[in-house]
């Protein structure tokens, strides 16, 4: 059920797009946004989404929009991995609740991996949010240069 249905544009994200809900912005263009994600499942979890599509998931937005997000995802993945020094970069989508997803916007996950660490449950434990403002500082830095 959850895979179809109309967009709500009142989910966080869009709130987070107008600038109705804060959040921890590392980058931002006229088509993307990327901000930290406030559970993280790993140091540096982040979040990439289109700003101008009102789409759901995979299946809902233009190519035009994914290919911009797509671009972005690329460049925060290299900026986590120089600022980070990461083992992997798990790169992650869900379409619909069955399949994981919680917020009805589509978005990209870039989870850095380290070794030996496993990941923190999905979108279960709320990160520290002196931890998170230190690093959107670093990563806001290196997305600028
Ligand atoms: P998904 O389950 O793929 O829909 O992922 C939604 C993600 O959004 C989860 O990883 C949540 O931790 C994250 N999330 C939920 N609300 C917020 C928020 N206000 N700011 C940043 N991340 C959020």
């Amino acid at each position: 059920m959850s895979l179809h249905g109309e967009y709500d544009p009142q989910n966080i994200f869009a709130k987070i797009i107008r600038g109705e809900a804060p959040c921890y912005k590392v980058y931002e263009d006229e088509e993307v946004l990327a901000f930290l994600d406030v559970f993280p499942q790993s140091y540096g979890h982040t979040l990439v989404i289109p700003k101008r599509a009102a789409a759901r998931n995979l299946l809902e937005v233009d190519g035009d929009s994914l290919s911009k997000v797509m671009a972005v995802v690329q460049r925060v993945a290299k900026v986590l991995v120089a600022e980070l020094d990461p083992a992997g970069v798990q790169l992650a989508q869900f379409n619909g609740a069955p399949a994981g997803q919680t917020v009805f916007h589509l978005h990209m996950h870039l989870i850095p991996r380290y070794e030996g660490q496993a990941l923190e449950a999905h979108a279960a434990n709320k990160g520290d949010a002196q931890v998170l403002t230190e690093l959107q500082a670093r990563l806001q830095k290196r997305l600028a240069a």
